[in-house]
């Protein structure tokens, strides 16, 4: 039976962050994930700056579209908020190539990985593809995203977010593609928001019902595509969800270390969860680098994710509640307030300020927000 240090998981931004760090620090490690590589995900493929502050030089290499100027919509009110700032903000990527990159950088940093090796069962030491293969490890980690085994068991600690993307080729509106620019359109659906990334050659639409309202999402991504011009019968709509938590969960679980979505711990305003899977990652290879037992990784884990992520998703949930849930609110806010807000959302983005410190400052409105909504 082979035997490793740390056996991870899945090799998604959570999985191989994990692999990367440990790896670089001697571990001996081993990455699996069921399929093969490179790898298609549902996802709109975009980074903010505040994954770079997590990846340090993990990210440094790989070929972004750098995106500075970004459209703010409310759709009660109409009301259009550019940022422009003078260094990029977001950073767009394909899921397949970014993957495909990080798992090379942990695989170049001496990551042992077996693709087509799903994991059909686990226990403290243990895992077992379903191929009965069986590996021995000190420590596991859980990355295997929103399809996993914990997010079933945990299901009733999570909101599960649908959402619906599509891929628009340059190629296929070769009139229409350079008008395109990058946005996030508040109230599309009513309980959600509608997105368009810009890529080169390439762009993400979608929409996500964050709410979970009755809505029919299917009708409401092509009457936004035809908003743009962008309908075609060739094009192919994905669907996934994306998990939320709706109170916070235990991050070690039979003795694994959750990360990523498989903790539900993407940003509930934004859904962005590549730079939370990034640090959760980091977070799991940093606790383990410092126990001698996997009870000792699972402690220090836990009280890394309570201080540098619970506490921050307490404060963007309220934020979440009153954009998805409110739209009167969400309204008013945006008539009053909605430079201001675009502003803080781009400063978040931009890892310029934090949820928590937003709502710390005695002299901010939020206050009044976590008062009402807490
Ligand atoms: C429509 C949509 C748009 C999105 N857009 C954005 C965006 O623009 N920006 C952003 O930051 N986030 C976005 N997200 C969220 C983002 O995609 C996820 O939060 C992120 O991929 C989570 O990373 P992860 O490493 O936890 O999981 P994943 O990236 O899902 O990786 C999990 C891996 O585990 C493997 N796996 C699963 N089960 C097993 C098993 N039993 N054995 C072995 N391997 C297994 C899978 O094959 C997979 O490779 C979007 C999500 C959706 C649904």
């Amino acid at each position: 039976m082979k035997k490793f240090d740390v056996a991870i998981i899945g090799a998604g931004p959570a999985g191989t962050t994990a692999a990367y760090y440990l790896a670089k620090a001697g571990r001996n490690v081993l990455l699996v994930d069921k399929a093969s590589f490179p790898r298609e995900k549902v996802c709109g493929g975009g980074v903010t700056a505040r994954a770079f502050n997590i990846a340090g030089d993990l990210l440094k290499d790989f070929p972004f579209n750098l995106v500075s100027k970004v459209y703010f919509n409310e759709k009660r009110t109409g009301i259009e908020i550019v940022i422009e700032k003078e260094e990029p903000f977001i950073f767009m990527t394909e899921r397949e190539e970014f993957d495909n990159y990080l798992l090379k950088k942990a695989i170049n940093s001496g990551v042992v990985f077996y693709s087509n090796f799903e994991v059909a069962d686990f226990k403290k030491g243990k895992i077992f593809s379903k191929e009965n293969t069986t590996i021995q490890a000190d420590f596991i980690i859980a990355a295997d995203g929103a399809n996993g085994y914990f997010i079933k068991k945990n299901k009733k600690y999570l909101k599960l977010v649908p959402a619906l993307e599509v891929k628009i080729d340059k190629e296929m509106f070769p009139n229409h593609f350079g008008e395109l620019q990058t946005r996030f359109d508040f109230g599309i659906p009513d309980g959600g928001y509608a997105w368009i990334f810009v890529k080169k050659n390439s762009a993400s639409v979608g929409v996500a019902n964050v709410a979970n309202k009755k809505v029919n999402l299917n009708d409401v991504l092509r009457e936004y595509l035809k908003s743009f011009w962008f309908l075609n019968d060739k094009l192919k709509f994905n669907g996934y969800f994306v998990p939320l938590l709706k109170s916070n969960l235990s991050s070690c679980q039979e003795w694994a270390l959750l990360t990523g979505d498989a903790l539900g711990v993407a940003d509930p305003i934004t859904l962005e969860g590549i730079a939370p899977a990034m640090l959760t990652g980091k977070l799991a290879a940093k606790a383990i680098l410092s126990a001698s037992s996997s009870e000792q990784a699972c402690k220090i884990y836990s009280q890394k994710v309570k201080n540098e992520i619970y506490k921050e998703l307490k404060y963007a949930k309220i934020v979440s509640k009153i954009i998805y849930e409110h739209p009167h609110l969400r309204k008013f806010l945006m008539k009053n307030y909605g430079s201001r807000l675009a502003e803080k959302m781009a400063q978040v983005i931009l890892h310029e300020t934090k949820y928590s410190d937003e709502f710390r400052n005695k002299n901010n409105y939020w206050k009044l927000i976590k008062y009402l909504f807490d």
